[in-house]
């Protein structure tokens, strides 16, 4: 069973719907049993659009990427209206895909919208931006908000193993794998640093591929070749995911 917790949707010019199935046939093709969807920080005026167009499946869920930046009251009034949708199981912010803060006001009031509706927040990190989304000020946020359950997407990559000293002690801080896997050059020294972190907190990590941008193999691949008990796989591949998110295995197909 894997649910892969870090997926877009085919960036081809085709239909929603179309897209959708693309990604569905590729789900099927790897053996994926279920994914989170995250639209694009810039996409929050289809969000509506998207979610009614996964809402004939059951395995797939929507995190909902919005900008501190771009939006006016009535988009947060929107956005504070579709975290109540049950395919709306997360938020994600791009601070060094856009440039702001994760300090800034209205950052904090993204993060109060988590709280609100207990819903987890998903935050880019790493690649490219990077002094945007330091693991000291996600080690910041994560104990000024106990309450709030935070994703750190690509574990600011290539600097893992500094994010995962920087951050592991707060019980309320996630990671996902996704993208790892992209640089093939880099495979063994990513994988050491894997075999290392994640026996401390096996229970918060999620495998995520970053498909369509990266490949659902390499990454499913890069589990495959950790040294880990069969029961830690069982976590990274799903069951840390369905927790974090409140999604019933019985959906997964
Ligand atoms: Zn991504």
């Amino acid at each position: 069973m894997i649910f892969d917790a870090h997926i877009h949707l085919p960036t081809i010019n085709k239909t929603l719907y179309e897209r959708k199935e693309i990604l569905l046939k590729d789900l099927k093709n790897e053996q994926i049993n279920g994914g989170l969807l995250i639209t694009a920080y810039d996409d929050f005026s289809k969000a509506q659009e998207i979610i009614s167009t996964i809402n004939d499946t059951t395995n797939l869920y929507v995190a909902l990427g919005f900008s501190p930046l771009i939006y006016d009251a009535n988009d947060w009034e929107l956005l504070d209206n579709l975290m109540l949708n049950p395919k709306v199981v997360a938020l994600k912010i791009y601070p060094g895909k856009e440039q702001y803060s994760i300090r800034e006001s209205n950052v904090i009031n993204i993060i109060n919208l988590c709280i609100k509706h207990s819903l987890p927040l998903l935050i880019h990190t790493g690649w490219t931006g990077r002094q945007f989304n330091r693991p000291n000020l996600i080690a910041n946020l994560a104990e000024t908000y106990p309450e709030l359950q935070l994703v750190i997407c690509h574990m600011w990559y290539p600097d893992i193993q500094f994010c995962y000293n920087r951050t592991y002690q707060y019980t309320n801080v996630f990671y996902d794998l996704s993208s790892l896997a992209y640089d093939s050059t880099d495979e063994e020294s990513i994988t050491d640093k894997l075999n290392r972190i994640i026996p401390i907190t096996p229970e918060r990590f999620l495998f995520g591929s970053d498909y369509n941008i990266c490949s659902i193999r390499s990454h499913i691949n890069m589990i495959n070749k950790l040294t880990l008990d069969d029961e830690v796989i069982k976590q990274i591949f799903y069951l840390n995911a369905i927790r974090l998110y409140n999604i019933s295995q019985t959906k997964l197909i």
